[in-house]
C-alpha cells in the first residue's frame, strides 16, 4: 500500500526495533507497545521523526523496542530530558514514557513542572500501582491497605497518588485514560494526545502480573461506555474526584498555548553551553 506520495505506507510493525521484550509474559506493558505503534503508523510519522525517551523501570525499557530515535535515560528524569529534546528539536515527535513509580516519586517534581510548562509532547504513564522491576514494593498509586512483604505488611496506610488529579490542577493540556487490554482504544488515545497541542498525559492501566496477579481483573472492571471529553476543567475535576478510577477515554482538551522558547541558534547554544562547563 502507498499514500498520495507515491511512498509506500509505514505499519505498525515498522516502529519496532527488532529487540524482543524482556517483559515477564502477560505483562500488560507488551499491549501499549503495540498502540504506540499503532498510533505512529496511524499518524504516518517516520520513525526518524519521533523520540521516545523514558527513565527507569519496567515499562521505560520501551525505547529499546521501539525503531524510532529513543533515550532510556535515568530514574525519575524522562520530563526533563523529553522537555529539553522538544525544545532543542521542535519539529520531532517527542513521547515519554513510563510507570507510576518512575513518574510520580522520584520523578513527581518534574511531572507537576512539566504539566504546568506544557512543551507540546505527550506522556503515557504505564499504571500497575506497583514497583514491578525492584520485586514488587508499593508505589505512590498503590492502595493503602494493599499487603505484601517485609516493607507494608500492614498496608501503606496512605491514600494514593492521583496522577490526573494532579495534571488538571498543574495545567496539563490534554487528559486521558485507558487500558492495556484495549490496543485500539489506546492507540486511538495516543493519536489523539500526539495531535492535541501541549502537553498530553496518558494513564495507561497496564497490569503487573507478576506483583499484582488480581488485575488480571481489571478488563472486567472498566467503564463500559468512555468518558466525555471536555474543555471545562471544573467539569473535569468532578469527574475526577468522584470517580473509582476505572473509566477510559479523553477526560479533558484545554487549549493553553505550548511551551516552545525562540532559539536563535540550536547549535551556537549547546556550544556555548559546552564552553561554560569546560573545565
Ligand atoms: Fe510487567 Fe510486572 Fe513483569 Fe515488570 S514485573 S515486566 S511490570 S509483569
Ligand atoms: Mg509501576
Amino acid at each position: 500500500m502507498s499514500n498520495e506520495t507515491g511512498c509506500a505506507q509505514l505499519q505498525p510493525k515498522d516502529y519496532k526495533s527488532g529487540v524482543k521484550p524482556v517483559w515477564c509474559p502477560g505483562c500488560g506493558d507488551f499491549g501499549v507497545l503495540g498502540s504506540i505503534t499503532k498510533a505512529l503508523a496511524g499518524l504516518q510519522i517516520r520513525p526518524e521523526d519521533a523520540a521516545i525517551v523514558s527513565g527507569i523501570g519496567c515499562s521505560s525499557r520501551m525505547p529499546t523496542y521501539l525503531g524510532t530515535y529513543g533515550f532510556h535515560g535515568v530514574h525519575g528524569r524522562a520530563l526533563s530530558l523529553a522537555t529539553g529534546l522538544k525544545v532543542a528539536r521542535p519539529d520531532l515527535t517527542v513521547i515519554a514514557t513510563g510507570g507510576d513509580g518512575d513518574g510520580f516519586s522520584i520523578g513527581g517534581n518534574h511531572f507537576l513542572h512539566t504539566c504546568r510548562r506544557n512543551p507540546d509532547m505527550t506522556y503515557i504513564v504505564m499504571d500497575n500501582q506497583v514497583y514491578g522491576m525492584t520485586k514488587g514494593q508499593a508505589s505512590p498509586t498503590t492502595e493503602p491497605n494493599w499487603e505484601r512483604g517485609k516493607l507494608t505488611p500492614l498496608g501503606t496506610g496512605i491514600n494514593p497518588f492521583q496522577p490526573l488529579v494532579i495534571a488538571l490542577a498543574s495545567g496539563a493540556n490534554f487528559i486521558a485514560r485507558c487500558s492495556s487490554s484495549d490496543s485500539n482504544g489506546t492507540a486511538r488515545i495516543i493519536m489523539e494526545a500526539i495531535r492535541h497541542p501541549g502537553f498530553s498525559m496518558v494513564q495507561v492501566l497496564s497490569p503487573c502480573v507478576t506483583f499484582r496477579p488480581e488485575q488480571r481483573e481489571w478488563k472486567n472492571l472498566l467503564v463500559p461506555d468512555p468518558v466525555e471529553a471536555t474543555s471545562d476543567p471544573a467539569k473535569a475535576a468532578r469527574r475526577l474526584l468522584t470517580d473509582e478510577g476505572m473509566f477510559t477515554g479523553i477526560l479533558y482538551v484545554g487549549d493553553r498555548p505550548a511551551y516552545q522558547p525562540k532559539l536563535e541558534s540550536t547549535v551556537d547554544h549547546v556550544a556555548a553551553f559546552e564552553e561554560d562547563f569546560r573545565l
